[in-house]
């Protein structure tokens, strides 16, 4: 297939996902040179290849339990989301570390200034609207590039977009097909307007609805990484995770629509967890509010979702043994400095009695549920998780392997995950570390 062999605008087209002219910045560390879109398709494969230890399920059977018949789409008119801290609580994350490392005095203004610059550029980001388009960004149709559009099967799309996704900086690209049960997903409203599955030819937002149209049938997923060095041991609190995810979101956005394809805004209309155990990029996890990666542990910063029209091959969901896991190592919930993360069993319900009564968590799944209100984004649940691909990589290989066949081993390796003291390290000594070019340690970059 040869239909976007083409070099009239292929310089617009990189400058408008912000990669032409200084160089490819990060995402040129991890993800190979492409020419054109054939270059794009011949990368990979659709499949995604998991290691022998992952069994592939079937779709809409991820390894935690769902109820179709009591999952509801989330109803935001008589939920909240926004964060704060527990009565007579207040902000811990220093005293946090203090316990941990007791010569660390707190932030320096070398390290804030490390840490806010860091996230700069999402501070005047381009924010994607519902129906995908970004204001200031003229993203080009096929017709006005006097070009047709781009076609290929569901299994060559798929390619596409994990290739051209990965170039742009994610980490895995999934797909979610959107079915009577997948639709409860995305949420019902936001405050007084709803999301409505409708007959219509494009997305739009009007005075008194969110329209979805029904032809729009599949969501792509992609992760990006957190900046895994920052998230273990930043001499400063930073969104740097959020900075390098929301470059390669409207990166996306733009591809999609330069391809000639729908593409929904659904960050804010959906859970990202969800769809990262249904598209097989992660397991529901002890970690509920993140999903936890056989490669890359609870590093995941970016889940990112959208909605399009492009007819895509679903992936299925996938089991590496980590839910398993999560039943007897606790580690990241032990270590959440502001109580918010599930110590319990699975439940159908929420652990916390507060959430419980407000009814402020999707019902139908049986699994671990944060209390995210306070959640304070501190990362050490990120940090902590014995499936982080950093430091002994041997170590972890070996407890992917064997808690993906037996739980038996399961609160061993946890044990030893905490007394080899992996996870959260000393603030103090960031600025005396070799410090990884860019966001990430070379262990978490994976094929
Ligand atoms: S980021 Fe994780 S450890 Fe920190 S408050 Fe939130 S749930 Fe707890
Ligand atoms: S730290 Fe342990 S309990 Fe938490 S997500 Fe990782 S494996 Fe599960």
């Amino acid at each position: 297939m040869s239909k976007f062999h083409s070099t009239v605008s292929r310089r617009d087209f990189m400058k408008g996902l912000g990669l032409a002219g200084a160089g490819l910045g990060a995402a040129g560390l991890a993800a190979p040179a492409f020419h054109d879109m054939d270059d794009v398709m011949s990368s990979a494969t659709a499949e995604i290849k998991h290691p022998w230890y992952v069994k592939k399920l079937e779709l809409e059977k991820p390894t935690v339990e769902i109820d179709w018949t009591i999952f509801e789409r989330f109803d935001r008119t008589i939920k909240f989301t926004s964060r704060k801290y527990r009565e007579g609580q207040g902000d811990v994350s220093v005293k946090y570390m203090q316990d941990l490392f007791p010569d660390y005095k707190g932030p320096s203004l070398r390290d804030l200034a490390l840490a806010n610059a860091s996230s700069a550029s999402s501070k005047g980001r381009v924010s994607p609207k519902f129906d995908g388009s970004m204001e200031g960004v003229n993203i080009p149709t096929p017709a006005s590039q006097d070009m047709v559009k781009w076609q290929g099967t569901p299994e060559e799309n798929l390619r596409t977009l994990r290739s051209a996704f990965r170039f742009f900086g994610a980490s895995d690209v999934a797909v979610v097909e959107l079915t009577a049960n997948t639709r409860k997903l995305i949420y019902k409203n936001n405050g007084k307007k709803p999301y409505s599955y409708k007959d219509a030819d494009i997305p739009e937002e009007t005075a008194t609805e969110f329209i979805i149209p029904n032809k729009t049938k599949y969501v792509v997923f992609f992760s990006t990484l957190e900046a895994t060095k920052q998230a273990m041991q930043a001499p400063a609190p930073t969104w740097s995770g959020y900075d390098h995810y929301n470059r390669v979101t409207n990166r996306v956005h733009y591809f999609l629509g330069a391809l000639g394809y729908q593409h929904i805004e659904a960050g804010g209309i959906s859970t990202s967890n969800s769809f990262a155990a249904l598209s097989g990029v992660a397991e529901h996890s002890r970690a509920g509010h993140i999903a936890t990666s056989y490669k890359y542990g609870n590093m995941l910063r970016g889940m990112h979702r959208i909605i399009t029209d492009m007819e895509l091959m679903p992936t299925n969901p996938i089991d590496a043994g980590i839910a398993k896991f999560c039943e007897t190592c606790k580690t990241c919930s032990e270590r959440c400095p502001y109580e918010c993360m599930d110590m319990g069993e699975k439940s159908w319900t929420h652990w916390d009695a507060e959430a419980e009564s407000t009814k402020n968590y999707v019902p139908g799944f049986k699994g671990w549920r944060t209390n995210v209100i306070y959640c304070q984004f501190c990362k050490n649940c990120h940090a902590q998780c014995p499936f982080n691909a950093a430091d002994d990589a041997v170590v972890h290989e070996f407890v992917r392997a064997t808690s993906a066949i037996t739980p038996v081993f399961d609160g061993f390796f946890a044990t030893m995950h905490k007394s080899f003291g992996y996870g959260t390290r000393n603030p103090n000594d960031w600025w005396e570390t070799d410090v990884p070019i860019g966001r990430w340690d070379p262990a978490f970059i994976k094929p």
